[in-house]
């Protein structure tokens, strides 16, 4: 399934995160062997535990919801934050990075689903945080892109017209506050059920889970 997937991948350099929740160590270390190194992870402490059960040059994602108290579980290590969704927990990151010396990557989560809980901000909000004097004091995070998830359902035209909201505030944001910087150049967006949407939208980075590890 994996080199199918990275040919598919491969004719839009889009990157492929393999989500490895509830997937066992050896599971990603078949993965690993064959090359294989970004992975991701939706709970801190599940991605804590892999990462010290794992190999060192693993580049770990967290990619769902993160709360400002567990910043620093994965401070010393964590490659990108997908999941960044307000202020507090940008500072948050910049406290922790700081003390570990890092600059930690983020993506900025916007919410483009139509369902209620989906966590993200909203174009007005992600303006307003790009614009505020926390924001431009920031040293030890770097904002490289946008983050997604699309309604769950059928409606492929639904979850289309979601990628493109998406894809145009990434637009947005890169003509507003990011025109000079190369590294703004991130769209997370696509998941198993939708990634050929996602890759006709522009994403540039898929998170694939179940479709990555089905038998
Ligand atoms: C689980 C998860 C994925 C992957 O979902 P699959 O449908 O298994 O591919 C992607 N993104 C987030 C935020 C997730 O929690």
């Amino acid at each position: 399934m994996l080199q199918q997937l990275m040919d598919e991948l491969a004719l839009t350099k889009t990157n492929l995160v393999a989500v490895t929740k509830t997937q066992p160590n050896e599971a990603i270390l078949q993965l690993y062997r064959q090359g294989h190194c970004d992975f991701g992870e939706n709970r801190v402490q599940e991605l804590v535990r892999k990462y010290e059960a794992l190999p060192k040059d693993i580049r770990w994602h967290l990619i769902g919801h993160l709360q400002t108290n567990k910043v620093k579980y994965i401070a010393s290590f964590v490659h990108l934050i997908h999941s960044v969704d307000s202020i507090g927990l940008l500072l948050e990151i910049e406290k922790e990075a700081a003390k570990v010396d890092r600059v930690i990557r983020v993506l900025l989560q916007f919410k483009i689903a139509r369902e209620e809980s989906k966590y993200g901000f909203d174009l007005q909000a992600g303006l307003d945080l790009l614009t505020s004097p926390a924001f431009k004091t920031l040293k030890n995070v770097q904002v490289i892109g946008v983050m997604g998830m699309a309604t769950l359902t059928e409606d492929e035209r639904q979850i289309e017209s979601e990628f493109k909201t998406l894809k145009n505030i990434f637009d947005r944001l890169k003509n507003d506050f990011f025109r000079d910087e190369s590294s703004f150049r991130e769209i997370s967006m696509g998941m198993s059920g939708d990634y050929k949407i996602a890759l006709r939208q522009g994403s540039t980075m898929v998170r694939i889970g179940s479709l990555l590890f089905e038998k």
